[in-house]
């Protein structure tokens, strides 16, 4: 088993990419926060594009199947759905796998709403929902110059992983942080 364990690199890296488009009359939803606008982002479940790249990124880190295979857009049963769902599902893989995240950085492509009134409960959100530290994840907010991406919302996530000596422990300390939210 360690011999096993050793065999794993420290370190794993994952990318994940989303994007969504503007629908009038649904909330908005990004990084597990809801933002006031007239507009929300429509299609797979809550349309939360933050969290999909993230999610992403974590399964691509441990070549896990991703999002879309996981949780098929066409399954009725993830219309609506709440995309922490998504999230702790790909987190539950990479502990599985003997790893936890060390930091994610993102960055989100929108003209409207600024993030920047919102950045920091983002982050502490997202922090919460991946068991680090708030000054472990980076934000950016972009407006889509010259790309003609008025009406949509894409998010590009880096994640890094870092092996774990101890794999069950740590399961039991994340499922405790998941609780006290
Ligand atoms: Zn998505």
């Amino acid at each position: 088993m360690a011999t096993t364990h050793d065999q794993r690199p420290t370190t794993r890296i994952g990318y994940g990419f989303d994007s969504h488009e503007f629908q009038p009359g649904i909330p908005l939803k990004i990084g597990g926060i809801t933002l006031i606008h007239d507009k929300g982002l429509g299609g797979h479940s809550d349309g939360d594009v933050l969290l999909h790249a993230i999610t992403d990124a974590l399964l691509g880190a441990v070549a896990a199947p991703d999002i879309g295979a996981l949780f098929p857009p066409s399954d009725p049963k993830w219309k609506g759905a709440d995309s922490t769902v998504f999230l702790r599902e790909a987190l539950k893989r990479v502990h599985g796998a003997g790893y936890a995240v060390a930091n994610i950085d993102a960055s989100l492509i929108l003209a409207a709403p600024k993030i920047g009134p919102h950045a920091a409960a983002i982050r502490v959100r997202t922090a919460q929902l991946l068991g680090v530290r708030a000054d472990c994840v980076g934000l950016k907010a972009k407006t889509p110059e010259g790309l003609n991406l008025e009406n949509a919302a894409v998010a590009h996530v880096v994640v890094l992983l870092e092996k774990r000596r101890n794999p069950k422990k740590l399961r039991k300390k994340t499922r405790k942080k998941t609780k006290r939210l």
